[in-house]
This record gives structure tokens, sequence and C-alpha cells, in this order.
């Protein structure tokens, strides 16, 4: 009987990897409610709804065009619909770059056929609500920059006090 994996361990780093992504879409815009998205499948044209990357008509999630850990916003112009798997694929490499990688199940190497055409499209949907991302410090005051960056020192140090503790806690229950 084959037996799926053991899960994963979450890693301190992964852990804080969500404490970062919480502090991006904090500070990042969000306005994305049925109008906005009514929009969007609006503008890409197909009859049902399909992933703006491959096509594929199992749409089970929404994708940050510039993913939030890039400073990606919640809002038209950015916001794509996207099957698990292109989702997935992608992570926060710019689409087009991804797009025409190697990545596993990327569109180049999926051999989606209309791959050039699917790049025009999602570029046409960008430049249409003139959306470009703003870096997280952009946004703030002077005051504010300085406290994000204490927060982010902050965090790091109690990241690596955690690991180290990890660490010693491991290091003891193996020879004891
Ligand atoms: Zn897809």
């Amino acid at each position: 009987m084959e037996l799926p994996r053991a899960p994963q361990r979450t890693t301190t780093g992964f852990a804080f990897s969500f404490v970062d992504r919480a502090i991006q879409e904090g500070l990042a815009d969000r306005k994305f409610g049925p109008k906005e998205m009514a929009a969007v499948i609006e503008h890409f044209g197909t009859a049902r709804p399909q992933c703006a990357y491959c096509g594929d008509e199992h749409v089970a999630r929404w994708d940050h065009l510039v993913a939030v850990n890039c400073g990606g916003d919640t809002v038209l112009g950015n916001m794509v619909p996207a099957c698990s798997r292109c989702d997935d694929s992608k992570r926060d490499v710019p689409f087009e770059e991804w797009m025409r990688s190697d990545a596993q199940h990327s569109p180049k190497s999926r051999r989606i056929p209309d791959l050039d055409q699917r790049i025009i499209r999602l570029h046409e949907y960008t430049a249409r609500y003139a959306y470009s991302p703003r870096d997280a410090e952009e946004r703030l005051g002077v005051a504010e920059r300085e406290e994000l960056t204490r927060l982010r020192q902050s965090l790091l140090a109690l990241r690596k006090e955690i690991e180290q503790f990890l660490a010693r806690c491991r290091e003891h229950s193996q020879t004891s």
C-alpha cells in the first residue's frame, strides 16, 4: 500500500515569510469585489472563465500578476483568474518571464499553443487599467519607513533566536 509522504516540517524561515507577506498586503491597495471580477472576465473575453496563463477552464484562484511579495496590489489590472497548477508554478516570478521559462508546469513547458497571444492579452490588461506596483517603502512617510525598518530588524532577530533555540533543543534531545 502506498502511503502519502510525511508532512513537511514548517521551517521558521517559511513561517516568517508569511509575516512579511502580511506586512506587504497590509500596505498594499485592496479593492477587488464582484464588479472588478466581472471586468476581468470581460477583458479576457471568453464565455467561461479561463486560466489567463494557460486557458484551463478549471479556474481555482485569483492570482496576482505582480506578486504580493514584490509589492503587487489586490486590484483590477493586477488580478487574473488562474488554475492552481499555474499559480503554484509561477510563484513570485514576473509573468512573462515565467510563462516563457522551462519551470515545471509553466505554459511553455506544457506547450500551450497560443503563448504569445496570451502574453499580449495580459500586457493589454495591465495597460488598460494603468496598473503598476509601488514599492512598499514608497507608500510611507519618513517616520513610518523608519518604523518598518525597525520592525523588520526585530523580526530578523526573533527569527534567529527561534532557530538557535530549536537547534539547541534538537541537539539536546539527540544526546540525552
Ligand atoms: Zn493555468
